[in-house]
């Protein structure tokens, strides 16, 4: 595997709020490559729950989920903690959605499709 000693997160723990298949792949790799611990969540209500239990470093969040919303995911976690990253990521861009969240206390919006060194260049600033 390709090494990426600038990106080295072995330290930290990524939370990915995502639920789709080829977005989940995507991410599991990239952040392999980092020896970040992670932790995947296919729906909001997991989210919440896994955010409560854990210390998180840094949560990657998809807006569009099946069940609770990406949105309700920031509210929830703004409402306990104001410092944790918020990198919100989401394939359509619907007027507004970026705005709203940086309102919400997102820290960054990505759109997708991701590029891996754009994602990595993210998390350095957030994690470092
Ligand atoms: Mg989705």
């Amino acid at each position: 595997m390709e090494k990426l000693e600038k990106f080295d997160f072995n330290d930290k723990t990524i939370l990915v709020v995502e639920d789709t298949e080829t977005s989940i792949r995507f991410f599991d790799a990239a952040l392999k490559k980092t020896n970040a611990n992670t932790l995947f969540a296919e729906d909001g209500d997991e989210a919440i729950k896994l955010f409560d239990q854990n210390k998180v470093d840094l949560v990657l969040l998809d807006l569009n989920l099946f069940t609770t919303s990406g949105f309700d995911v920031l509210k929830h976690i703004r409402s306990k903690d104001s410092t944790t990253p918020v990198i919100v990521q989401t394939a359509y861009i619907l007027s507004g959605e970026e705005q709203l969240s940086r309102e919400m206390g997102a820290n960054e919006f990505m759109s997708k499709p991701i590029k891996l060194n754009s994602l990595l260049e993210s998390l350095n600033k957030f994690l470092r």
